[in-house]
This record gives structure tokens, C-alpha cells and sequence, in this order.
């Protein structure tokens, strides 16, 4: 109800379906740092009630007379958007999250009629339209694949930009829930992965997710050994922190690719950019046809996230254990806790 409020029970109806939404009974839904971010409004323009969640996983109950995509019963997910306006350049390309006129969040956002409030997958139901939501494959953890709507998907698109190929050398800072997506993705995609970490206890994680190296962030040594020696870095830390210290890890041509959303904006020596002809590039999320394309890899892999189920009546404590960096790696409300 507020950013300075806990989370609390809160009603409200769903839209009427159109005839291209469906309906989804949401069952599992995924808590993405972004929701911590945004309920206690740290970036900014927070609307409130706001209900989060955007790593919705469940089954379709119902959908309007024009869907083709979907029928009754099957999975279904819905991520990060659930609408754009659908005829600038990037949503023409399917890349909606880069929309001209700004892509309508999965909530802390009105519909694009300017009445509706969005609201996100911390709840029952969700109706979207069929554009925005995915299909899932039956072979994975439900629980486990909700994740890969945000987490996932956000740390994919990125690594597909970069053309990570084999043998690259590819780092992941922050070993929290996009960090574990990151390091999964990267291993899939044959690269040489190291973790760099502020947390001494996740080394022998970081490992078991198959990253091939780790390193503390914090061991000065350890961080001098690696100058200049990364093609990709993929930066994951959602606390403010100082930017330089990964971009000197980076090798000729190599790439910072930014989807950590800290509060505080950091500053960058251009030194530290024009040495090795270094960039730093920003990500967010993915569009829809790459988002269906992960979710198809991680099928055809057998990728899912490392989650922790819990009760929705746990969530303010999963909030305060998500800032001490104490969660393996995401935490996925089981949403019958709420029905
Ligand atoms: P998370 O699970 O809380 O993980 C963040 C990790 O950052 C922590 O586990 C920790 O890893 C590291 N970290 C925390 N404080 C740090 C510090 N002071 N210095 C260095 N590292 C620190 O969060 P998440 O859900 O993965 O989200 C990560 C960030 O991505 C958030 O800011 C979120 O808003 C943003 N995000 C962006 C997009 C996008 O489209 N670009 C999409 C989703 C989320 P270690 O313990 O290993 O150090
Ligand atoms: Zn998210
Ligand atoms: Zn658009």
C-alpha cells in the first residue's frame, strides 16, 4: 500500500477478457529483486496498491474468441510486460521492452487505456493478452520455470546480443537470481564462466551451477590476476556499486553488459572505457519471440532455476532475507498458500 508499509492482503477484480486475452490461474510466481525495488520505491514513480510479480507460471482457465495460441488447460507463463503499442520500430521487431512509447510493466504501470491498473503475479488470476504470454514446456519444475520469465530471460537476451560462442571467457557478477540464471546460460552456451561474487559461501555453488571459476570480488589480488582478461561481463548486482571495478577485468573489445538496477548512478573514468576499446551496454528483459525462443533452450536443456518455495504469508521476510543476499537462488511463492 505504501513503500514504507509491509505487504499485506489487498482485493481487487481483474479486467473483463478481450477477445485476444487469456486467463491465467496463476500457480507459482517467481520474486524478482525489480519487485523489492519497486514496492519500496527506490527507482522512483511507484503507484500504489501495487501488487508485484512478473515471473508468472500457471495454467490457461479461459480465453477470448480470437486467441489461437493457447486452449484451456494448458501451461502458460506471463513476464515482465503485458502490453506496448504494438507499431514503432522495436515492437514491429518484436523487441516490445525498447517500445517508443514505453511497454506496459507487468504492474506499478496503468494499461495502455490509461484506467486499468496493471497488477503482477502476486495473486490468483492474470488476464493478458495472448502476445504477452508464453508457453511452457511440461517437462520442467513449474516452480522452477517461473523464474525464467524475468531472471531468465533477462540474462539470455544479453548473452545473445554479445554472440557468446564456445571457449569465451565470460564473467557473471552477483550470484543472486538473474547471477545463477547468468552462469546456467553461459555454461550452456559453451563458454569458459567465472563468478565474481561478494559472498565467500556461494564459491562451492557457484561451482555446482557450473561456473568453472570463482572469484571474491572483494580478494584485491584475485581481482588484479583478472585484468584484462574477460570478453563479457555480465553485471547482476542490485546494490550501488562501483562500475570500474568490472570494466578493468575486461579484455580488447570486451563488454560490460549492464542489468543490475542499483538506486544510485554511478560514475565511469572513460580511461577505463577507451582502454582495450571496452563498452558497457544495458539490457532489460527480452522481447517476446526471444523470451518463447529461452523458454524453448531451456526445454530443450533442461534449464530451470534454483528456487526456494514458500507460502505467500512469507514474503516480508523473503524481502528482508533477498537484501542480505541470503536466498538459493529465487524465491517462488506457491500461489495455493493464497487461494
Ligand atoms: P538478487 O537475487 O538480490 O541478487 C543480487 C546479487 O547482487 C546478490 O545476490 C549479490 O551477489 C550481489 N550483491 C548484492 N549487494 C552487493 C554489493 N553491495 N556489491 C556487490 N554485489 C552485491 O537480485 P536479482 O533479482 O538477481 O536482481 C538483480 C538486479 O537486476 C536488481 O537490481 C534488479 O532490479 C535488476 N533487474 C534488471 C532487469 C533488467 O531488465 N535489466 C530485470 C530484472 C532484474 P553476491 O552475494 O554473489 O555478491
Ligand atoms: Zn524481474
Ligand atoms: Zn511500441
Amino acid at each position: 500500500m505504501s513503500p514504507a508499509t509491509p505487504l499485506a492482503p489487498f482485493d481487487f477484480e481483474r479486467r473483463e477478457l478481450k477477445d485476444d486475452d487469456v486467463l491465467v490461474d496463476i500457480l507459482f510466481s517467481g520474486v524478482c529483486h525489480s519487485d523489492l525495488h519497486q514496492v519500496r520505491d527506490e527507482w522512483g514513480g511507484s503507484i500504489y496498491p501495487m501488487v508485484p510479480g512478473h515471473e508468472i507460471a500457471g495454467k490457461v482457465i479461459r480465453v477470448g474468441k480470437h486467441v489461437k495460441k493457447f486452449k484451456a488447460g494448458e501451461l502458460a507463463a506471463v513476464g515482465v510486460m503485458v502490453d506496448s503499442c504494438r507499431h514503432c520500430k522495436p515492437c514491429k521487431k518484436h523487441m516490445e521492452q525498447y517500445c517508443v512509447e514505453g511497454m506496459t510493466g507487468t504492474y506499478n504501470n496503468y494499461e495502455r487505456d490509461g484506467v486499468n491498473m496493471a497488477q503482477g503475479g502476486y495473486s490468483t488470476q492474470i488476464v493478458c493478452n495472448e502476445r504477452w504470454v508464453y508457453h511452457i514446456s511440461d517437462k520442467l519444475e513449474l516452480a522452477a520455470t517461473a523464474p525464467l520469465l524475468c531472471a531468465g530471460i533477462t540474462t539470455y537476451s544479453p548473452l545473445k546480443f554479445a554472440e557468446v560462442k564456445p571457449g569465451d571467457k565470460v564473467a557473471v557478477a552477483g550470484l543472486g537470481g538473474l547471477g545463477h540464471m547468468a552462469v546456467k546460460f553461459a555454461v550452456a552456451m559453451g563458454a569458459e564462466v567465472t563468478m565474481l561474487s561478494t559472498s565467500p559461501s556461494k564459491a562451492a555453488d557457484a561451482k555446482k551451477l557450473g561456473a568453472h571459476h570463482f572469484v571474491l570480488s572483494s580478494d584485491r589480488d584475485a581481482m588484479h590476476k583478472h585484468k584484462s582478461h574477460f570478453d563479457v561481463i555480465v553485471d547482476t548486482v542490485s546494490a550501488d556499486h562501483n562500475y570500474e571495478t568490472y570494466l578493468k577485468l575486461l579484455d580488447l573489445h570486451g563488454r560490460l553488459l549492464v542489468v543490475g538496477l542499483p538506486k544510485t548512478h554511478p560514475e565511469v573514468n572513460p580511461f577505463e572505457l577507451i582502454k582495450n576499446r571496452r563498452s558497457i551496454t544495458g539490457s532489460m528483459i527480452g522481447g517476446t519471440v526471444e523470451t518463447q525462443d529461452m523458454l524453448d533452450f531451456c526445454a530443450e536443456k533442461n534449464i530451470v532455476s534454483d528456487v526456494e518455495v514458500i507460502p505467500m504469508q512469507y514474503i516480508n521476510e523473503a524481502y528482508e532475507r533477498l537484501l542480505k543476499q541470503d536466498v538459493k537462488y529465487r524465491f517462488v511463492i506457491d500461489m495455493a498458500s493464497l487461494k
